[in-house]
């Protein structure tokens, strides 16, 4: 479903991402962790089309992501991305921030898009908040509209970007409980996310990096059981 193949990207001088090669299985859910500063971020962002590359291949679906032709607006619809801070539109209620791209990027219909954003409020238990705006919404309930409002587009995958970090420790657990089920049902996903508890019950695989570098690719089952590289020890150490 998802391919990088050496991908490198510099910001002037600093290599951010020095020949990273992964890949994602349909139905694979990905769990990226590693150092602050390591290029998490930057790697997940160059996925869906927001942080272009130097050299190396990513493909989604079949689409090459960084060739000039390109829609980046229908790959970025096909992928849906969720960041720390959760980046609702804050003038628009939380229905509206369900419908707009549904409208805009999809063409669905005024009622098309409304009834498709009122179920995937439901599912994530936000059926009545759907007049209200963003900021008198709690963290966690923000962050769960930011997951309904990229499902709302019918997404191939699902990336997130240290979904829970902002968010204070009682809200952790009703945005994992989300992401949870969408990994049961079978969503692909890649998680930038330090939560370790999340990453044994759900992913297939983990990605260590640290400097730029994919330092270890594995099952997720190895990862957590077998001997580690010692910077991925020594990462662990710090957060278990
Ligand atoms: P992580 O998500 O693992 O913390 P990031 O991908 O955000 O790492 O950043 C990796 C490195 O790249 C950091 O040192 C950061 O300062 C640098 N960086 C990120 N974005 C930019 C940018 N737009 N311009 C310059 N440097 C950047
Ligand atoms: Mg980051």
């Amino acid at each position: 479903m998802i391919i990088l193949d050496k991908v490198s990207k510099t910001f002037g001088k600093f290599e951010v991402l020095k020949n990273c090669s992964t890949q994602v299985e349909r139905g694979e859910v990905v769990v990226v962790c590693g150092p602050s500063g390591s290029g998490k971020s930057t790697l997940i962002k160059t996925i869906n089309g927001l942080e272009p590359i130097d050299s190396g291949r990513i493909e989604v679906a079949g689409t090459d992501v960084w060739a000039a032709e390109t829609d980046l607006t229908k790959l970025r619809a096909k992928t849906g991305m969720v960041f720390q801070n959760f980046e609702l539109f804050p003038h628009l209620s939380i229905i509206d921030n369900l419908t707009l791209a549904q409208r805009k990027v999809l063409g669905r219909s005024k009622a098309e898009a409304k009834a498709k954003a009122e179920a995937l409020l439901e599912r994530v238990g936000l059926a009545d908040q759907a007049p209200k705006y963003p900021i008198h919404l709690s963290g966690g309930q923000q962050q769960r509209v930011a997951i309904a409002r990229a499902l709302v587009m019918d997404p191939i995958a699902m990336l997130f970007d240290e979904p829970t970090s902002a968010l204070d420790p009682e809200m952790i657990n009703e945005v994992l409980d989300v992401m949870v089920e969408l990994a049961e049902e079978g969503m692909t996903m890649v998680c930038v996310t330090h939560e370790m508890g999340f990453a044994r019950k759900v992913a297939n695989k983990v990605v260590f990096m640290d400097k730029g570098e994919i330092i270890e690719d594995c099952s997720g089952e190895d990862f957590f059981t077998t001997e580690r590289s010692p910077r991925a020890a020594q990462f662990l150490a710090k957060i278990l």
